[in-house]
């Protein structure tokens, strides 16, 4: 690193600093934060050689953080069939026959982002949909949560699924009237197509890496928290890092679900330069949207149907355990009532157990909550890893599934800061969209980019502009054991900021829909900057 100092002087700086929160100009030296104050006091700390960047009339805030999230899968989504927003079964069918070639995974097609509920009928859809088009080509669909997969015949072929494969632990492969398989597969039974499918090539796994990173930077994120990094992935990750072309900051939750942890137990914690890992990502239930949420009484719209425990309590609680006692923070998704009061016993009794509750053990996505686990959960200061374009994707059909008594402790971010939770926001691209403007926006409004509902949905659970900005930056910092380090702006703090065309504090919330990000700066480097 050069001792090249830059002082950079926009319309505003918020440093989420209590003891000067307002500046107009930072100096930074070395990657990290030397000055924060007047343009006078900024250049007078960097010197008569420093270089100068005019910002303009753009906001700069501490560098935003998404808590939850896939690098790899955005990597994937960027290059594979996009299916989000296509509104029926044949508009999916004419993406799939312009599919480019980055789509395949050996000869395998691969694509995501489908959700029946935007269809007319919101019916699953099926193999037969797509035998015709893809009689010999296999083809592998991932829902929009990830939850579901819908392929073809020659896929189920490959897989060995037949009538006859009963469902795994954990998972369903949903059958017609004649008890064949349709082509939709629920949670842990998308393993066993997954399997089936080569793994991508190290130039593949690259291009997805290097391409999800950028959009990143696009977007104003300087550091993402990644939600279950498998092996492949964070041995590249950790090699660009080496080499000092890892241009974000990646907090990496080992993958915990398959087998897979055994090398990361074996590894222990581990810390780089811009790489950390020393978490690991468990996933209790399913989601909501494909009705694979663990919930304590039945879907409200299917009666019987109470979702499914991606792993039996006494495993999770096993592994959970190991993991803690091996110096792990522990991170379990939960997303229905009946999975989010199993975490919190499993985080409970295990950080009691091996000594570790200064480890921030977290919940992530902690969706529907019934009210005596909220309170649990924010007593014992756990980590709330919540998402809120989650809330406004699922407010169209939630108290359909759910009805109105549950929704009470569903989404309730307000609910859960007040009782003590450490809120940590994110997006959990690629199901939804990394734009982390967007995130902003529905934390503070609950309202879709078009204003709907008015007033915001369940408006009560809302967060206030600086308490969103802080869920983005300082949550993330805390959830990652990194406060002292970034998350603020102010002399000593790593120089991670980004520079908006609209302010986030002060402005109104509906001016963030159009926003743009100008620049991002991840230690005193620029690694992205807007044209113009
Ligand atoms: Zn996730």
């Amino acid at each position: 690193m050069t001792a090249e100092t830059t002082v950079y002087r926009a319309e505003r700086v918020w440093t989420l600093d209590a003891e000067r929160p307002r500046a107009e100009a930072l100096a930074v030296r070395d990657g990290r934060v030397l000055a924060v104050g007047t343009l006078a006091e900024a250049r007078a700390a960097a010197g008569p050689e420093a270089r100068e960047v005019d910002l303009g009339r753009a906001t700069v805030v501490p560098g935003l953080v998404d808590a939850h999230a896939h690098i790899h899968g955005l990597g994937k989504s960027l290059t594979t069939v996009r299916l989000e927003k296509a509104p029926s079964v044949e508009d999916v069918l004419q993406r799939l026959a312009k599919a480019p070639a980055s789509s395949f995974q050996g000869d395998w097609l691969l694509g995501k982002g489908w959700d029946q509920n935007e269809w007319p009928g919101a019916a699953f859809p099926g193999r037969n949909d797509l035998d015709a088009p893809f009689p010999t080509t296999p083809v592998f669909l991932m829902r929009v949560d990830h939850h579901a997969a819908w392929v073809n015949g020659e896929a189920l072929r490959r897989a060995g699924i037949t009538r006859d494969t009963v469902d795994p632990p954990g998972g369903r492969i949903l059958k017609d009237a004649n008890g064949e398989p349709t082509g939709v597969l629920v949670d842990n039974a998308m393993d066993v197509v997954e399997a089936a499918i080569p793994a991508p090539t190290r130039e593949q796994l690259e291009t997805r890496l290097r391409a999800a990173l950028e959009r990143c930077a696009q977007v104003g994120l300087t550091g993402v928290h990644d939600a279950g990094m498998d092996l492949q992935a964070f041995r590249t990750l950790q090699a660009w890092d080496a080499a000092g072309t890892l241009p974000l900051r990646v907090y990496a939750m080992a993958a915990g679900q398959g087998e897979q942890r055994h090398a990361y137990l074996e590894q222990g914690p581990w810390q780089g330069r811009h790489l950390s890992m020393r978490s690991v990502k468990f996933l209790a239930d399913g989601a909501l949207g494909s009705r694979g949420a663990a919930l304590h009484d039945d879907y409200s719209d299917e009666p019987g149907q109470r979702g499914l425990l991606l792993l039996s309590p006494e495993e999770l609680e096993a592994r959970a355990q190991a993991f803690m006692a091996r110096g792990f923070q522990v991170c379990i998704h939960a997303i229905g009532d009946r999975a989010n009061t199993l975490v919190v016993d499993v985080l409970l009794r295990g950080a009691e157990r091996t000594g570790t509750q200064a480890l921030r053990h977290r919940v992530e996505h902690a969706q529907i909550l019934r009210l005596e686990d909220i309170r649990r959960l924010g007593a014992a200061g756990l980590v709330a890893s919540v998402q809120p374009t989650h809330a406004t994707s699922d407010m169209p059909w939630a108290q359909t599934r759910l009805g109105p008594e549950r929704l009470k402790g569903a989404y309730a971010w307000r609910t859960l800061k007040d009782a003590g939770a450490h809120l940590a926001l994110g997006s959990d691209f690629p199901i939804e969209n990394p734009d982390v403007l967007a995130g902003l926006y529905a934390a503070r409004t609950r309202q879709d980019a078009k204003g709907w509902p008015e007033g915001g949905w369940y408006p009560e659970e809302r967060l206030r502009a600086a308490e969103a900005l802080e869920g983005f930056t300082v949550g993330p910092a805390w959830a990652s054991f990194e406060e002292a380090r970034r998350g603020r702006l102010k002399p000593g703090l790593d120089a991670d900021f980004v520079a908006l065309s609209e302010d986030p504090m002060e402005g109104p919330a509906s001016a963030l829909v159009d926003a743009r990000v100008l620049a991002t700066v991840v230690a005193g480097a620029e690694v992205f900057r807007a044209d113009g």
